[in-house]
């Protein structure tokens, strides 16, 4: 339960973190929260020689509305968007992380760049949709929810980038629910199932459903998508039957592959329930 030996630093600027990632080389790595880091670091299944601290660095914590998106700062902690309910499935999604301490010191770009398929930051913006603004040695790039998570653990944030920002859709109108089965209390998804949705009358005019722990990295169920949108509040149940087509979930120590497509279906038929307004 004790780290590797490591190097730290805590620079001040963005630029001057940048750089420090880039000198460090291959084994030096961001700090923020550190609710995944160093518990790894503590198993010794991560090993950096160099800690670069950017949990305090300026202008990258708070949400901001701006034409019709909101936009969510790196730094933003788990605990700020639990407390604004006017973000809505974010701030939802936020209050079923772990415990309060987790989301006290955990951050939405830590999450994001670390990129757990079980974890629920990851599943909202894979769900919503949006990119992501990551600052490197060369400068400002901007990457697509949908291209953010590469494989387990691995997104497109390079070793010497990093995430400051992410720009979502407001959605405002949409319903949204987040319906998270776990085995424990307070513990990761054994799947989790994110859904927003706008009703025009009894009619679905859209639905984005994102599924967690269903695969190596958060998914879009397009399956059920397609089944609801144009489609009455009544094919909800059937359209959920389709949570996991296409999907090849791996087995874990707490449910089978087919376990976690029951739950899928299952939680699927509950979110988007909810999401209408029609109870669940
Ligand atoms: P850190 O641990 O500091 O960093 C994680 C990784 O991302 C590191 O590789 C780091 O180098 C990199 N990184 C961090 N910030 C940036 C950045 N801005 N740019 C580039 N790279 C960066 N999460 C859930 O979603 N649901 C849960 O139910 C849940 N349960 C948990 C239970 C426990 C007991 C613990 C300890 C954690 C749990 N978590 C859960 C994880 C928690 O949400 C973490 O806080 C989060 O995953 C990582 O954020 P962090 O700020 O702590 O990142």
């Amino acid at each position: 339960m004790i780290p590797a030996a490591f190097e730290y630093t805590k620079p001040s600027s963005l630029d001057e973190a940048v750089r420090a990632l880039a000198d460090g080389g291959e084994d030096a790595k961001a700090l923020a929260g550190g609710h995944s880091l160093l518990p790894l670091m503590k198993l010794r299944l991560a090993t950096p020689t160099l800690l670069v601290d950017i949990g305090e660095l300026p202008g990258l914590r708070g949400v901001q509305r701006e034409n019709g998106d909101v936009r969510i700062g790196a730094l933003t902690r788990h605990v700020d968007l639990q407390s604004s309910p006017e973000l809505g499935i974010w701030s939802l999604a936020a209050s079923q992380i772990a415990d309060q301490q987790v989301r006290n010191r955990g951050t939405v770009g830590g999450s994001l760049a670390h990129g757990d398929p079980a974890s629920d930051p990851p599943t909202v913006f894979r769900t919503v949709g949006g990119s992501a603004t990551l600052h490197g040695p060369s400068g400002q790039r901007s990457v697509d929810a949908a291209e953010l998570f590469e494989d387990y653990l691995t997104t497109r944030v390079a070793q010497d980038e990093i995430l400051t920002e992410i720009r979502v859709p407001a959605l405002d109108g949409y319903g949204y629910a987040y319906e998270k089965f776990t085995r424990r209390a307070e513990d990761w998804a054994m799947v989790g199932v994110c859904v927003v949705l706008r009703t025009d009358g009894d009619t679905v005019a859209d639905v984005r459903v994102g599924l967690a722990n269903m695969g190596s990295t958060p998914l879009r169920a397009t399956a059920v998508e397609d089944a609801l949108r144009g489609q009455s509040t009544g094919a909800i149940a059937s359209a959920a039957e389709h949570a996991a087509d296409g999907t090849s979930p791996p087995a874990d120590l707490n449910a089978s592959a087919d376990f976690k497509a029951h739950l899928a279906r299952v939680l699927t038929r509950r979110a988007l329930t909810r999401a209408a307004g029609l109870g669940g």
